[in-house]
């Protein structure tokens, strides 16, 4: 590596370590030229570099591992909410910036001791479990550091210094959260989604009154913390989407109105607002869906247009059992049951193209979800002859002109 520009491993990692905790993605800072030096290490390790020039940072991605490189900087605020401005500088001032001491720790890479540049009480901090701002102006300067201090004291289990805490809820007063631009404010609520449990910071979240002013309706987590009990349940096909899935318990319970005004406080992606809406659109069947007569097909009907993280959370959040269980066997069993035939083999029994198609593949399904017909492919006598009725009918059977819809393809 170049002489001229020292290497530190700094925060995250150095804080995991020392904690001895698993060490995920590794953080650099780099006197020096940090996009020109990743661009060497891709290069050494055969990986992919994504480069910011504008922010002197870089990615480097290498046998699943994250490298981060930084040019080691000086950051001023101009406002509460703002981003910083950066000037090249120094380890020292690189370490400065940090949010919290347990953070702003740094091992350089030339030399042979391992030694660390602990300039902020870092090593103390980790050893008492304590996190703490290294100046009062912290939070001001950066209300997303809020979040970060609850996630951090959360996950690790540490406790937030008085003072820190006092400042935090100060900034929380002075209503800093509501500063934040809406893609930092989410940015900060899916880093809390994706912890491995999120349910104990979102409700340090709710003590310290932080959720509300992310919107004064979150201010229920007994789903969220249902779920937190039943993950293990969640099924592999969902396990990728677990964040989602909390995010689902976490929204469900509020009106159509909150769950509109939330997705625009957070400026929510397309899937973030599927899920926002499928959730809440969720509940509100909640009645029907606790109803112990339900029919599979009438289940699938219901459920199929609706994301399965959706589905995923009320399964396992609901207070009702028969609901729980409906929504077990959907997400299982019942979404993958096909009508054992195709349009192909259809337009071959003379149906018509058009619509009929979909339609007829639609009850042939529900015929089989509610063991009218077996499970099996092909068409056989039973469903021959279900074509024939259904076709002579003109498709209004006994099921009702409401309950066909276009379902079942393939
Ligand atoms: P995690 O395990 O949550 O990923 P991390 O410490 O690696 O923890 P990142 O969010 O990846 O966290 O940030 C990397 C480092 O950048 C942090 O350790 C911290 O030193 C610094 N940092 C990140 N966000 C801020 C912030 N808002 N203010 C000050 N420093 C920050």
């Amino acid at each position: 590596m170049d002489q001229h520009s020292p290497v530190y491993l700094v925060g995250g990692p150095v804080r995991d370590a020392l904690l001895g905790r698993p060490v995920k993605d590794l953080d650099f800072s780099v006197e020096g030229d940090a996009p020109a030096l990743a661009q060497r290490v891709a290069a050494e390790l055969a990986g992919k570099t994504i480069v910011h020039p504008r922010f002197g940072t870089a990615t480097v991605i290498a046998g699943g591992t994250r490298i981060d490189l930084v040019t080691a900087r000086r950051e001023t605020y101009t406002h509460p909410g703002a981003l910083p401005q950066v000037t090249p500088s120094g380890i020292r001032d690189d370490l400065a910036r940090r949010d919290f001491s347990i953070n702003a720790m740094a091992i350089p890479l030339a030399g042979d001791a391992a030694e660390v540049l602990d300039h902020w009480r870092g090593l103390e901090d980790l050893r008492l479990g304590v996190v703490r701002t290294l100046h009062d102006c912290s939070f001001i300067d950066d209300p997303t550091r809020v979040f970060r201090a609850i996630r951090y004291e959360q996950r690790l289990d540490f406790r937030i210094d008085q003072q820190t805490l006092a400042h935090l809820k100060n900034s929380v007063d002075q209503g800093l959260v509501a500063v934040l631009s809406p893609d930092r404010l989410r940015h900060e609520i899916q880093r809390i989604l994706e912890e491995e449990n999120p349910a104990p910071a979102f409700a340090r979240c709710l003590d310290l009154e932080v959720l509300q002013a992310v919107h004064p309706a979150l201010n229920d987590l007994g789903k969220l913390q249902r779920l937190a009990a039943g993950i293990g349940d969640i099924g592999a096909e969902i396990e990728a989407e677990i964040p989602m899935v909390y995010l689902a318990a976490l929204v469900s319970d509020l009106s159509e109105q909150e769950g509109e005004d939330l997705i625009g406080r957070l400026n929510m992606p397309e899937g973030w607002r599927r899920i926002v809406r499928d959730s809440i659109r969720l509940q509100g069947m909640a009645a029907e869906l606790n109803d112990e007569s339900i029919s599979p097909s009438r289940l699938v009907r219901l459920l199929e247009d609706v994301s399965v993280v959706a589905v995923a959370a009320m399964g396992l959040t609901s207070e009702d059992a028969w609901v729980n269980q409906g929504l077990h066997r959907f997400l299982t069993e019942l979404r993958h049951v096909k009508p054992g035939l195709d349009g192909r083999d259809l337009l071959q029994l003379g149906v018509p193209p058009g619509p009929l198609v979909g339609r007829i593949l639609g009850r042939l399904r529900d015929e089989v979800l509610d063991g009218r017909l077996d499970g099996g492919a092909g068409a056989d006598a039973g469903r021959r002859r279900l074509v024939q009725e259904l076709m002579a009918d003109t498709i209004v059977g006994p099921v009702g002109a409401e309950a066909i819809g276009d379902a079942g393809h393939g």
